[in-house]
């Protein structure tokens, strides 16, 4: 059965075999030291489970973590199962916290690749990776499908103990009350459906890790509005063929580096691009930016508007035009060696083509809120897309999701402090601490990605985690009493 759950490959079948396994072993999902020393001793005769146990037990026996217990009091909602989300709960879960995590959808289906920095490649493997997807980030290749890397997460999430809930959205905050026997209730969420068990679980840190379009209230969004810019993504189907193997990926041929090939592209086939990348995966997935001069020309968009969502909107773009336009500057950019013939399939079962606006990118303000009602406390954050919005040409995503993760199970960890400290230092540190975020790029992070830890100052050089003072933070500490 533990064979199966590692190589399981929708969310279903990980997690049919995970509530199976548990079963089984008469285990139930709970915090670290609850649950996983009991599932590692009863997978004694499993090879393959010690192999990975041992990877988990390195990490965390680490100090940061207090041995699973540093934050055995504390209770962690977070909303979303994505990369990032996952990679939160993995790191809250080795604090020790009550980890539940609730995802609205009940599979995984993103087809599209991201590109990962070393440090992730570093961090994914430090939590078995391998183990999980034998071709993970094989020789120079650095990147994965997005549904591949929630298998991964999903799976170490699980074995360590984390509750996860598909199918469960998040909808609402509610603040303490009384409940009907007189009992006082602390933080709990409204989700739907409306009588799932999670409706019941009282949490004092909530993660929202929900994608772009964040639903937790209190994070005012900074908007930066660039130029026009339209990103095309397209799957093929790899059939993994001798011939497709041979083909070079594309890593990224940025315009000013490149000039000549997009002249060339545009001559021969009116298709005017920014840059493309090319990676070979599950599919063959390009990305591409796209002129909207050229998307007009062949087509695309049927008709020219100033206002972007009208541009783009479901009734401005032609589908099988974008798909004509995606095969073409895929088959040119890798010089017509590629059988691009069939589109892989999305969500919907549809061919996996889309086009997607960039030119408004949004950021929280702020990365933290404390609310404070009738004496119980809860810290609220963002991470990944919630926080930052990615441009995905430029393949930042992740790895900056992947540091707003840690970061935010950092102040997680000072949260669950005994004795704990005023809510407006566990803020005023995390706030230093995204100030840093948008500029990260590989070349400024420290260079020991082996000597990475949960806390900041082993990721980001020029760390002041003072850079924000308490005072500064004050109205993100929103407390139903005078302070
Ligand atoms: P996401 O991966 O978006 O995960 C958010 C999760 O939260 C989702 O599973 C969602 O179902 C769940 N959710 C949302 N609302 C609720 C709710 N109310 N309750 C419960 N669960 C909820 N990046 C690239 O680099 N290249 C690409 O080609 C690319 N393509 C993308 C295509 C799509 C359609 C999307 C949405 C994102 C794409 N990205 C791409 C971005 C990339 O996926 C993210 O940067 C990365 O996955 C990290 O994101 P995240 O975990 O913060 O959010």
């Amino acid at each position: 059965m533990f064979d199966h759950f590692c190589s399981a490959g929708t969310m279903k079948q990980i997690l049919a075999l995970h509530r199976e396994i548990c079963n089984t072993l008469n285990l139930k999902p709970n915090r670290l030291p609850d649950f996983y020393p009991k599932i590692k001793a009863k997978l004694a005769n499993s090879w393959k489970a010690q192999a990975l146990f041992k990877k988990f037990d390195l990490r965390a026996n680490h100090k940061v973590y207090g041995k699973g217990r540093i934050c055995a009091q504390t209770k962690v909602l977070i909303i979303g199962a994505g990369p990032c989300g996952l990679r939160v709960a993995i790191e809250c879960q080795l604090l020790g916290a009550k980890v539940v995590v609730v995802e609205k959808r009940d599979r995984m289906s993103r087809n599209n690749v991201l590109h990962l920095w070393p440090f992730v490649i570093q961090d994914l493997r430090a939590l078995g990776a391998k183990k999980f997807f034998g071709k993970f980030c094989a020789g120079s290749i650095d990147h994965i499908s997005i549904r591949q890397l929630q298998c991964i997460l999903m799976k170490v999430a699980l074995l360590l103990g984390v509750e996860l809930h598909e199918g469960v959205s998040f909808e609402e905050l509610l603040e303490p009350t009384v409940g009907r026997h007189g009992e006082r209730l602390g933080w709990r969420a409204r989700v739907s459906p409306a009588e799932h068990p999670v409706s019941q679980y009282e949490f004092d840190a909530l993660v929202g890790a929900d994608g772009k379009r964040n639903t937790l209230p209190g994070f005012k969004r900074k908007e930066f509005r660039g130029k026009l810019a339209m990103a095309i993504t397209a799957n093929f189907i790899n059939r993994h063929t001798e011939q497709e193997a041979s083909v070079p990926e594309i890593s990224g041929v940025a315009f000013i580096f490149n000039q000549k090939f997009f002249k060339k592209l545009f001559e021969v086939t009116g298709i005017d691009l920014e840059n493309i990348v090319y990676y070979k995966d599950d599919t063959h997935y390009f990305v591409m930016t796209a002129k909207k001069h050229s998307l007009l020309n062949k087509g695309v968009l049927l008709n020219d508007y100033a206002e972007v969502s009208r541009l783009l909107s479901v009734e401005n773009v032609d589908r099988t035009a974008l798909m004509k336009y995606a095969q073409e500057a895929a088959r040119f950019s890798t010089c017509g060696l590629l059988p691009l013939v069939d589109f892989a399939l999305n969500h919907y079962g549809e061919p996996d083509v889309a086009l997607f606006d960039f030119t408004s990118m949004y950021a929280a303000e702020n990365a933290s809120i404390v609310y404070e009602r009738q004496g119980k406390r809860l810290l609220c954050q963002l991470v990944g897309d919630s926080l930052l919005e990615p441009f995905w040409p430029t393949g930042s995503g992740c790895a900056r999701g992947f540091l707003s993760a840690l970061d935010a199970a950092w102040a997680v960890r000072s949260w669950g402090q005994i004795p704990a400290p005023h809510p407006l230092e566990v803020i005023a540190e995390r706030e230093s601490i995204y100030r840093l975020l948008a500029q990260t790029t590989p070349e400024n992070l420290h260079r020991d990605f082996g000597a990475y830890t949960l806390d900041p100052g082993t990721r980001y050089p020029n760390l002041n985690r003072t850079a924000v003072t308490p005072h500064r933070v004050t109205s993100f500490y929103d407390c139903d009493e005078a302070v």
